[in-house]
Order: C-alpha cells, then structure tokens, then sequence
C-alpha cells in the first residue's frame, strides 16, 4: 500500500489545545485519550494515502489543516459541532457557540491573520472585522473544495484509540472512524470563570457571553482582566454604564491600533506603568479600551 508522508504544519497554537485539560475535557474524554503526542506547535504524522484523516473542528485551524490535506491528497473528515465553518469568526447573537461579539475586529493585521498563498482583500496592514474574517475562511473552503468534506453539527463527545483506529463518537451516537486524528477545537469557546468568594447578587457575564453592550445601560460595571477581550469589552460597555471600573492584576502592556492614521501592527509602543492606560482603533470618543 503506497504511503504519503504528510506533513502537517498547524498555523495555531498546537500545544494550547492539544494539552489543556480544556480541549480533552470538552471532548468529554479527559481520561482515556492520550493527546500527548500532538503537543508541539508543528508535528508530523505519516498516513496511509488510503486512511483519512479526522479533523475535529472547522475554525481557522481546521480548515488550515484541511487544506494542507487536500492538497497532499490524503482523504479526511472535518467534523464540526456548529452548522457553520470559521470557529471564533463565526458570529453567533445567541451568545453560543463562539465567544466573538457583535463588534469584533481583528487584532492582528490581515498580514498575519491571512494563510500562506492566499491574501485578504483590502491592505496588508489594516485590521478584519469578524465578518471579514468568516468571509475569508469560507473562501478559503470553497476555493480549496473542502466543504464537502465537512461534517457539520457533528459534536465529538468521545474518542477511542484502539488497534490504530480512531474512533470518534458524536453526542448524538453516530460513530466514524479514522486512521489518524487531528484536534483543532480551539480554546476560546469556553468561558473559565475565576472563583470568586462572596455574596455578589448582580449579573456576572463572561466575555465569552459578550455580544452587545446595551443591557449595561445606567449600571455601575466591574471589568475583571484587560486581555483584548476585556478592554474592549470595558470600553464598549463605557458608553452605556453609569460607571466600568477594570481590575486587573498587574499592570499591563498596551498599545493603540493605529496612531495619527498609521498602523502600529506588530510595533509595542508604549508601557502602561501602574495604571491602564491604554486606547484602541476607535478612539476615546468611543470609550474605547481603558
Ligand atoms: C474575541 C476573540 C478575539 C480574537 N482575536 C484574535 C485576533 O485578532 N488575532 C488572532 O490571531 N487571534 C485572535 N483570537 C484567537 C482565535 O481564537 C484564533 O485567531 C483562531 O480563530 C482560533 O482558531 P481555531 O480553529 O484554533 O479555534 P476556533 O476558532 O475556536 O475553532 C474551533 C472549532 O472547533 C469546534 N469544536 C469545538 N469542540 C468541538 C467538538 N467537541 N466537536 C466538534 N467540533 C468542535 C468549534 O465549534 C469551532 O468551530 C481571538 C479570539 C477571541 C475569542
């Protein structure tokens, strides 16, 4: 049986999920699958030409992966819980799914947000809203004819390894097989709450919830943590509160998007020294960052 080498260059962050108790919990089979031998930003695996492949997860890893397969000409699956390709990108109102909000753009520049041998339209240096990004990944499965190897609202909910067969099964019970398994669940989706002591009655939200800011309309709001998410979140969310006070742990690193109308990708400007004193594409006019 002739083999084909392939391999298989994972353009995100390979060891985050392959080893996070996260990713193997979500899947619901923390105990008895080994990811260990996935860990690692780049790996390779050798396939049989004739074995597919399974690909969990049809966001921007997954279809990277896809199209590296496709490509080599190795038969695969790409299973995805949601109706929908594109993971993060893809904007769900229901506050499910993915933890993108309705304002969402980019933080890093379409240069680094675009697969190799394929660019974004518009310029290298400016930043995608999440449509412009679900828009890109979808052309990107159409164009490298990856949809119909899509298996959509196909949630793994376990996964054997035994005589070296895969065999995943779905929340719903159907099973598939496969050669070989590639995970690309992302670790975004999920929200991870801090444990908080105390008697708090107000609404807690996590930014992963985050879809829009009007149900803070007069209210007095805390932002706990100033990653991307939670200081634009906080700036949002400025416009409509009676107050938004950010806790953040140690003081943090922050820079603007564009600064007098240039473009500062990949450039750290400025340090933040004590206090938050960052700002971001919109401006402070919308309230934006901290
Ligand atoms: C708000 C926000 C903003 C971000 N901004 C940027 C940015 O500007 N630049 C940047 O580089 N990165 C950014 N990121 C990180 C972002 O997650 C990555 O850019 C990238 O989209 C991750 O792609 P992924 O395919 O690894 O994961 P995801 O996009 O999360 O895709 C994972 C896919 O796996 C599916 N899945 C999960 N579990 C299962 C299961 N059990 N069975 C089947 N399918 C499953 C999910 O439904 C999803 O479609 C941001 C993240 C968030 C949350």
């Amino acid at each position: 049986m002739p083999t084909t080498a392939a391999l298989l260059r994972v353009v995100q962050s390979g060891r985050d999920w392959a080893s996070s108790r996260d990713a193997r919990s979500s899947l619901g089979v923390g105990h008895h699958v080994d990811f260990s031998w996935a860990i690692g930003e780049c790996w390779s695996v050798s396939v049989s030409s004739e074995g597919a492949v399974g690909v969990v997860g049809a966001g921007g890893s997954g279809i990277a992966v896809g199209r590296e397969l496709q490509r080599a000409g190795i038969e695969f699956e790409i299973l995805e819980a949601r109706e929908g390709v594109g993971g993060t990108w893809r904007y769900d109102p229901s506050g499910d799914g993915s933890a993108c909000y309705e304002s969402l753009v980019a933080n890093t520049s379409k240069l680094r947000m675009q697969m190799s041998g394929r660019k974004m339209g518009g310029r290298p240096w400016q930043y995608a809203p999440h449509d412009e990004m679900l828009t890109y990944l979808e052309s990107i499965v159409d164009s490298e004819d990856i949809r119909p190897r899509l298996r959509l609202g196909w949630r793994v909910a376990a996964a054997n390894h035994a005589d070296g067969v895969w065999t995943l099964r779905s929340d719903r019970g159907e099973e598939r097989r496969y050669h070989a398994l590639i995970c690309a669940l992302g670790v975004n989706g999920r929200p991870r709450w801090a444990p908080l002591p105390g008697d708090f009655v107000g609404d807690q939200l996590h930014s992963a919830s985050y879809r829009t800011p009007e149900r803070f309309k007069d209210r007095d709001v805390v932002v706990i943590g100033l990653g991307t998410s939670g200081s634009e979140v906080a700036g949002e969310v400025a416009n409509h509160a009676r107050s938004v006070v950010v806790a953040v742990r140690t003081p943090m690193w922050t820079m603007t998007r564009r600064l007098a109308g240039f473009h500062l990708t990949g450039l750290i400007t400025r340090r933040s020294r004590g206090s938050c004193r960052g700002v971001c594409d919109a401006g402070p006019s919308r309230g934006c960052a901290c």
